[in-house]
């Protein structure tokens, strides 16, 4: 367990890397990422692990139990592919933050436990839609 991603710790940090990302052009790629606009379910056998690195995690392990409260200042619903990311509320604060390498698009995952299943949720991500920190 010495090889734990590199914790994003705030706003900033998240699209300063997030920009980097989209400031580096991308080539023509068909991965899966084109296709999860907003939270929708990322099945392993979906997701494009060869041609992704990790960029960092939101997922504090000093926290034990990140909270489950939403932030939405808009209308729009969480999974909205419009909707607002607000990195201290959930589902943001448990998520891992990848890029694929070829097309450069920046995306999100969590893991949903339920009772018997678990669901990987992915949802892509641009700079302007992280919620600067007050
Ligand atoms: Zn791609």
């Amino acid at each position: 367990m010495n090889s734990d991603p590199k914790l994003i710790k705030d706003s900033q940090e998240l699209s300063h890397l997030i920009c980097k990302t989209e400031d580096s052009g991308s080539i023509p790629c068909t991965c899966s990422l084109l296709r999860c606009e907003g939270w929708d379910t990322m099945s392993d056998s979906m997701w494009p692990q060869d041609q992704l690195i990790q960029l960092g995690t939101l997922r504090d392990s000093c926290v034990d139990e990140p909270t489950f409260e939403e932030f939405q200042p808009t209308s729009l619903r969480a999974d909205d592919p419009k909707a607002l990311i607000s990195i201290e509320h959930f589902p943001y604060n448990r998520c891992d933050v990848f890029a694929c390498t070829k097309c450069n698009q920046a995306v999100m995952r969590y893991t949903e436990y339920g009772g018997y299943y678990i669901d990987h949720r992915a949802r892509r991500v641009r700079a302007e839609q992280i919620i600067k920190g007050e």
